[in-house]
């Protein structure tokens, strides 16, 4: 800080009555939300959030990709600015917290900064990244990918949902097909989030320190066997896709037994011809393999396609193994890393290194500035599911981090 007339601090009933608040655009009766990247409610819980920042005095800049960026000026506006922010779009039957949580917590930041009469020395700007879900278009976190460069601006905005409308027509719907741009470059990025996972809760944790995220691998398997008659085809002269196809779902469960870290789901099978009384004559099977290095994912990737070919070989039937998307893990920048580990540390909270296995826009901005990431632990570890629930001690803790984070990092004269 330049300039401080008292230590910020976070005003958690402003905090949480803001996450109530916003939580009515899209709200489903059982609790959760339906707020669908672009639609009426996003556009709402979007006016929301300008509204806010209007009424603060903040400046507000749209981009072509309708991501909205909030800035709250620092005593030299020469300098690269602090970046927070995450996401207010939803999963069709997603919770109040994933996204909405980081955006609101980062506007609580500012207020906070606000209050306490604190000028920083960089400015600190708050993003919502546009269809970080990808549940109504796809891919998912496209407006951050645009943003850093990774996806073109004019593919990205030609992209439609499952009716036929673009994202260029539906960010014009709503109002939001900006004309603006954001910050050119980036001192620091810190992105707030829920866990989406179950490490901190059942740990006592109140602060997952994000050092990266998991590196994913998707395959698609296709075993063909022959198809025929399941009352006139004797065991013998048998060639059933889907017994292997099963033989195959099993070993990529057992992957996990020799790497602990690994992800491995099947999530999907698809078979032919699906009939009850007729032999399964083809199965497709799509994989998601995830862990933070990527050397592992390539040696298990190897081990699992021989595999493959060993029990289609032992079953009589035929298999290939495709691969159809690689991210490379991500790893977050180590002073950013270190950070907001120092700070977690001397807010006197519980903390441990985490790496995310969900993808956030964090990904992207990797690539473009120092950035890094906080997670608060949410209830049961559920996520992208209406019943997603956090306690107000853990958003306040979350974003007492993130605000001291941000008052460090702004700080920062290089
Ligand atoms: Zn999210």
């Amino acid at each position: 800080m330049t300039n401080a007339s008292s230590s910020p601090a976070i005003d958690p009933t402003r905090l949480w009555a803001s996450l109530t608040e916003i939580s009515r655009f899209g709200a489903t009766v059982r609790g959760g939300l339906d707020r669908l990247a672009l639609g009426d409610h996003d556009r709402a819980a979007r006016d929301y959030l300008v509204a806010q920042a209007r009424h603060h005095g903040y400046d507000v800049i749209v981009d072509a990709l309708g991501n909205i960026f909030i800035t709250r000026a620092g005593a030299r506006p020469d300098l690269t600015p602090v970046l927070l922010g995450s996401h207010l779009d939803s999963q069709p039957s997603g919770g109040r917290f994933d996204g909405t949580y980081g955006v609101i917590a980062g506007l609580e930041v500012l207020r906070a900064l606000d209050d306490a009469d604190v000028t920083t020395l960089r400015p600190v700007v708050l993003a919502n990244w546009t269809n970080e879900e990808g549940a109504r278009f796809s891919p998912s976190m496209l407006g951050s990918a645009v943003y850093a460069g990774r996806h073109d601006a004019g593919a990205a905005l030609a992209r439609s949902d499952a009716d036929g409308a673009t994202i260029g027509a539906e960010l014009a719907r709503i109002g939001y097909a900006g004309t603006g741009a954001g910050p050119a470059r980036v001192h620091r990025s810190l992105e707030l989030h829920i866990e989406q996972g179950p490490v901190l809760e059942d740990r006592g944790l109140d602060i997952g320190v994000v050092t990266g995220v998991y590196g994913i691998h998707w395959l698609d398997v296709v075993v063909r066997g022959r198809s025929g008659h399941a009352g006139t085809t004797p065991a013998g002269s048998r060639q059933d896709a889907l017994v292997a196809a099963s033989r195959i779902v099993l070993a990529v469960d057992e992957l996990t037994a020799a790497e602990p870290e690994l992800r491995a789901t099947t999530g999907e099978v698809r078979v032919w011809p699906n009939s009850r009384n007729a032999i399964p004559g083809e199965v497709r099977l799509a994989l998601d393999l995830r862990h933070p290095a990527e050397e592992t994912l390539a040696r298990v990737e190897r081990a699992l396609s021989e595999q493959v070919a060993e029990i289609a070989a032992r079953s009589g039937v035929t298999a290939t193994v495709t691969p159809v998307l690689s991210q490379p893990p991500t790893q977050f920048d180590g002073g950013t890393v270190a950070l907001v580990r120092e700070v977690a540390a001397e807010r006197g909270y519980s903390a441990t290194d985490l790496v995310s296995g969900a993808g956030h826009d964090s990904v992207h901005l990797a690539h473009v500035t120092r950035a890094g990431m906080i997670f608060i632990p949410c209830v049961g570890g559920v996520s992208h599911r209406e019943d997603e629930d956090i306690r107000p001690e853990w958003a306040l803790t979350g974003a007492d981090v993130l605000l001291h984070a941000t008052v460090r990092a702004a700080a920062e004269e290089s």
